[in-house]
């Protein structure tokens, strides 16, 4: 019988802690459901120390994921420890995950310890943490610069604590494969309970080699793999699950092991972490990149079409990729739209029908056609878009003249009042737009990134604007889509201006 790996995400815990602004606690538990859906055995949903926040949204990933354990991290902190629990107790199927430098450089310049007092403290937070779960994970942070002596030992009193999945991170990315092999292996000869728990690994990609590493030392004998959709995370990010996937998958004939992900909902999976993230994917990025399986010399598309596997190691299908072209117009009905979301492999749940059909009406009657990846766009902005937004745009109009100036005005609806206002500036028609909307709210808001990219084909392609401003030393990120650039990048601040409105009621409401 073959052996599994058990796959551990941690897109809401590494990956998100690296993103330019912090997903909304809906929008984790969105991503959440997705990875439960493709099969992912574990989802480090957060490190809920961290911030009330996250807290939260573990605490709500917890009660509602039933097939995928849900983990909680932890410093070797009692107060980590406790807060960690709290958040997963409305789950029954759930893991602690507890981290602590094992490297000499770590435990000399960072905590300021001798390793028995590393000893100490990792398995006085074990012995904390088995009181809210019987399953905890250890990790020995920067595991892959400690040396082996201590690492060994370190291993060996951990499992007879009580831990079940001893984790060895590649930190900081500087392993090569058979390196981690020979951790992996001595770990295997020199520890004499090894066998009582689960060899894991988690590796950064500064080198290029997460994937690799992580292949490796599956052939070791680790059986859990760590990573991120996509791959996103820390610097140069974490091991991409979709390659590791697709590589246990492709090279089943060597590797010998399997998982328990649904193939199917890669792509899927893929698609959503991107779009929620604001992470767009490499077009030749392996597996789900948009040239993955894209033959452009004449030479690979004559082998292609004589015989796919001349030039394919895996089919496009097996990972949810469908080549659908669809030309939709207003005359469609909700069907047909959600007929072609579910060929895009997106699931009911992933967005709602009744705001797709409405924006999909408007944009038909704008636009004549719509495409899949318009319809996609619709999908995920209006899941960005709440129904009671404070903030609406009215009316606008922009003139450039050749001299360098630039004059916007603005209608918009406030509540139930409407304001307009005008400005003019020497930095181009966004920026008036921008000062013609700052005269009605007054939010002291800096922008930061601004960013355009044609979403779709052709000349008609919607325009989708991401901006990410600074407001009161906290980071908002708003989209805007329209096929007017203009009106896209007018949408994308008020969609800011709506968060830091709802977010001006929440606190007034908590003052009182
Ligand atoms: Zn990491």
């Amino acid at each position: 019988m073959k052996s599994k790996v058990i796959i551990l995400d941690t897109t809401l815990r590494d990956g998100e802690q690296a993103l330019q602004a912090s997903l909304s606690a809906k929008e984790k538990l969105r991503i959440a459901l997705s990875l439960e859906k493709c099969g992912i055995d574990i989802i480090e949903a957060g490190f809920p120390i961290s911030s009330p926040g996250d807290f939260k949204s573990v605490q709500a990933i917890s009660r509602k994921i039933k097939n995928s354990k849900i983990c909680s991290l932890a410093r070797c902190l009692e107060k980590d420890i406790d807060i960690a629990g709290q958040a997963i107790s409305a789950s029954n199927n759930s893991r602690i995950h507890i981290f602590l430098a094992t490297s000499t450089l770590h435990i000399t310049s960072k905590l300021r310890k001798n390793f028995d007092e590393i000893i100490e403290m990792a398995i006085f937070s074990v012995k904390k943490a088995l009181r809210y779960t019987n399953d905890v994970q250890f990790s020995c942070e920067d595991a892959s610069r400690t040396t082996i002596d201590n690492l060994c030992r370190i291993v060996e009193k951990l499992i007879k604590s009580g831990v079940k999945t001893i984790n060895i991170p590649d930190t900081v990315g500087y392993t090569i494969p058979n390196e981690i092999c020979s951790i992996i292996n001595q770990l295997f000869e020199r520890v004499p309970n090894i066998h009582k728990a689960v060899i894991s690994v988690h590796c950064h990609d500064d080198l290029g080699m997460a994937v690799g590493n992580s292949i490796s030392a599956i052939q070791s004998g680790a059986r859990q793999i760590e990573g991120t959709i996509n791959g996103i995370g820390e610097r140069a990010g974490n091991t991409a699950l979709e390659e590791i996937i697709m590589a246990i998958k492709v090279r089943e004939d060597i590797l010998k092991v399997s998982t328990n992900i649904v193939h199917k909902e890669i792509y899927r999976t893929s698609k959503i972490v991107s779009q929620i993230c604001n992470m767009p994917i490499p077009s030749n990025k392996a597996i789900v990149g948009s040239n993955a399986f894209a033959h452009s010399s004449g030479i690979h598309q004559d082998g292609v079409l004589k015989n796919r596997q001349n030039y394919e190691i895996m089919d496009p299908s097996s990972i949810g990729l469908k080549d659908v072209k669809l030309n939709l117009t207003s005359r469609s009905g909700r069907a047909a739209v959600k007929y072609y979301m579910d060929e895009m492999g997106y699931k009911k749940n992933d967005y709602n029908i009744d705001d797709l059909y409405a924006a999909f009406l408007k944009l038909a009657d704008k636009k004549g056609q719509v495409f899949d990846y318009d319809l996609e766009a619709l999908a995920f902005m209006n899941q960005q878009q709440e129904e009671s937004d404070y903030f609406l745009l009215k009316f606008f109009s922009v003139q450039s003249i050749s001299n360098g100036l630039s004059t916007a005005s603005v209608k918009l609806l406030c509540g139930n009042k409407t304001y307009t206002e005008s400005a003019t500036t020497r930095n181009g028609p966004v920026d008036a737009i921008y000062q013609a909307i700052n005269r009605i709210t007054h939010f002291p808001i800096v922008l930061q990134k601004f960013q355009l990219v044609a979403k779709g084909r052709g000349k008609d392609a919607l325009g989708q604007v991401d901006i990410l401003v600074e407001y009161n030393n906290r980071k908002f990120h708003g989209i805007g889509l329209a096929t007017d650039i203009i009106e896209s990048s007018a949408q994308a601040m008020i969609n800011i201006l709506n968060i830091i409105w709802k977010l001006q009621q929440i606190n007034k409401k908590l003052r009182k």
